[in-house]
């Protein structure tokens, strides 16, 4: 007998030797059809595994929004799209297959290579394979027996995975006939048989060093993807081409943003004259804003001696990131990782009293660090980039009051550019330095700061960084997608690291408390990021031009520009197109270049006084006056309206 306890709270008694399936068919016979695996106090489990003792126990069901059922799903998708590959090509070594977000992968070491024109023959195997529905069936060997086995089907990638794996080694076979139908070594849970696998689909190939090891032989990755049903595959399929057409790497060519140099380094983003101006009036609002809320604006150097970072403890913590130093006059000096130390000594240079706190220091500070070159990508990832940092400095009774500054301008920013957010609050990690009531206190101000705020948050139990508690925000994209967004820290070790202090009212010194925070991250990943969000559509405050003006043809050309003039005058950004082009590819190209406005004028325009107003979707807003324009364009802009950018 074993006390099973459900979800709902329920215990179940169950006689010897029920499985997982029995157990679900106990609860009732929808779930005994619909079930796909088991999790087993926090363990997945097979269908068929034994419950033995008294356990808590919860049924799997094929649901997208349960990570556990996905796990199974993927990972059992993947088995079968490895059947068919070895079907196909019976020279393949298996490797490693796991699941991953929003899909699973199988790393292959096959010679001849696979194509996207493969994908057909793979899936259509993969197809027979789940209308043949042969079960999953789960075996064990002994180390050693198991290890034999390994060796005589040759495989040595097999051989390491199993040399990693602890106790005994599990085997998976789908169909009876064990030693003759497919079969891979495989920690498991799998759903109960390749008919239950769901909705697939191969969706590209990558190639892979086995072990991430450049070293190593390079072998084939083939990504696929699976859903409970065929909508929520089309559903997902759609997502991926919408996200696709957005991808910042492509509408950063196209749209002339940016653009990355072999030559000069992988990870070093070149600002294009378009998308530096873009990052212009990003980090001139961002500065506005600042010295709107009481912030001093600084400036600190790239490089900096070793002998900081001894002070800060980076060489000790954060040497990996950190790029190898150069020698100047025999000491040692790094490019700077964070401009945390820079500011500390600025606040160091003159004696604080209470009086002066809270001093608010911020800068768009640029900083370099290592980042393996496989885990580059585009804006998003780099290895030089310029945060947009600021360290508070204040007394412990002034903390609740500059937590809310800090957070209402983080609003405000986000909603700015048009992101909807999530709040997590993350507490005391398990290696930690400071005194639990120090950290305690910290904890309880943000929280008590976010209430105020009637902000909805998350803990994220234990995700504080060693020296400080925070709340970090992600921000939702115009695709639903999350994006680590602002983090706020409440550093409890550095004043007592660099000696910080300020005279208290009792003229003796005491600690102050030091935020740190960024509300875009960085300028690289933030633009990079918005490029996606907006997908190349920046509203007209950002857009780096307002407007094309179009000549209908040789006889308004002069009119248009008049009008490109005017409208210049006025300060709106502006490009002039009289070239002999019809308008209709006129048009069309500056929709591709996602201009926000399109004045096209022919005669009766130029007759008139007026401007054919068309938007970059496509729609005739229709005839106007040309001061009007004018108007609500800078009316747009003033609002930082998002006018077309998120459709
Ligand atoms: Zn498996
Ligand atoms: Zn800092």
């Amino acid at each position: 007998m074993a006390k099973v306890t459900l979800p709902d709270g329920k215990i179940l008694d169950t006689p010897n030797g029920v499985t997982v399936a029995d157990v679900a068919g106990m609860i009732g016979q929808k779930l005994a059809k619909d079930a796909i695996a088991g999790k087993i106090n926090g363990e997945l489990a097979d269908l068929s595994q034994a419950v033995t003792q008294d356990c808590k126990l919860e049924i799997l069901t094929p649901k997208a929004d349960n990570p556990d059922s996905m796990y199974v799903l993927r990972h059992s998708c993947a088995h079968v799209m490895a059947e068919a590959v070895c079907y196909l090509f019976p020279e393949t070594k298996l490797v490693y297959g796991p699941p991953v977000d929003n899909g699973y992968y199988y790393d292959i070491d096959l010679d001849r290579p696979i194509t996207p024109e493969d994908f057909e023959a793979i899936e259509a195997k993969m197809t027979e394979i789940v209308k043949a529905d042969k079960p999953f069936i789960r075996y064990e060997m002994g180390r050693d027996e198991g290890m034999t086995k390994l060796k005589a089907e040759d495989n040595r990638y097999k051989i390491d995975n199993a040399e990693r794996a602890e106790g005994l080694l599990s085997f998976y076979t789908t169909g009876t006939n064990q030693g003759s139908d497919f079969e891979d070594l495989c920690r498991g849970p799998h759903v109960p048989s390749t008919g239950r696998v769901g909705a697939f689909k191969i969706t590209s190939v990558a190639g892979a060093y086995y072990r991430g090891d450049a070293r190593e032989k390079m072998l084939q990755r083939i990504y696929g993807t699976v859903w409970p049903s065929k909508k929520e595959l089309a559903d997902y399929l759609h997502r991926l081409e919408e996200a696709k057409k957005r991808d910042h790497r492509i509408l950063g060519k196209q749209l002339d943003l940016y653009s990355m140099h072999e030559e000069i380094g992988p990870g070093l983003v070149h600002w294009h004259p378009k998308g530096s101006l873009i990052r212009y009036l990003i980090e001139r609002f961002w500065t506005d804003e600042h010295l709107k809320r009481g912030y001093d604006i600084v400036y600190t150097p790239h490089i900096a001696s070793e002998r900081i970072y001894q002070v800060s403890g980076h060489l000790e913590k954060y040497a990996d990131m950190m790029y190898s130093p150069m020698d100047i006059d025999g000491v040692n000096y790094y490019l700077k990782p964070m401009n945390c130390p820079s500011h500390y000594k600025m606040y160091l240079s003159d004696i604080r009293s209470y009086r002066d706190l809270p001093i608010r220091m911020c800068e768009l500070g640029t900083v370099y660090r290592y980042e393996p070159s496989g885990t580059l990508h585009g804006m998003l990832r780099v290895r030089g980039f310029t945060q947009d940092d600021a360290h508070t400095f204040c007394t412990p009774e002034q903390l609740g009051q500059e937590l809310d500054l800090i957070l209402e301008l983080m609003d405000f920013m986000m909603r700015s550019f048009g992101y909807s957010y999530k709040a997590y609050l993350a507490t005391r990690p398990e290696k930690y330095l400071g005194t639990l009531q120090e950290w305690e206190r910290a904890t309880e101000e943000l929280r008590a700061a976010l209430q105020r705020r009637d902000l909805d948050y998350e803990i994220d139990e234990g995700g504080g960084v060693f020296y400080a508690p925070k709340i970090d925000i992600k921000l939702i994209d115009s695709m639903g997608r999350e994006w680590q967004g602002p983090t706020h820290q409440v550093d409890l070790q550095a004043a007592k690291r660099f000696g910080i202090t300020y005279v208290g009212a009792d003229n003796a010194p005491h600690e102050p408390i030091i935020i740190h925070r960024t509300v875009l991250g960085s300028m690289e990943r933030f633009v990079g990021g918005l490029i996606e969000h907006y997908a190349g559509a920046f509203p007209m405050w950002l857009a780096p031009v307002h407007a094309v003006v179009a000549s209908i043809s040789e006889k308004s050309a002069s009119y248009a520009r008049e009008v490109y003039d005017r409208l210049r005058n006025a300060g709106l950004r502006v490009e002039l197109d009289t070239s002999a082009e019809k308008i209709g590819p006129k048009k069309h190209n500056a929709r591709k270049q996602k201009v926000p406005y399109i004045l096209v004028v022919g005669e009766k325009e130029a007759a008139d006084g007026t401007v054919n107003v068309n938007d970059r979707t496509g729609k005739t807003i229709g005839t106007e006056r040309l001061d009007s324009f004018i108007a609500r364009c800078k009316k747009e802009i003033d609002e930082r309206a998002l006018g077309t950018a998120i459709s």
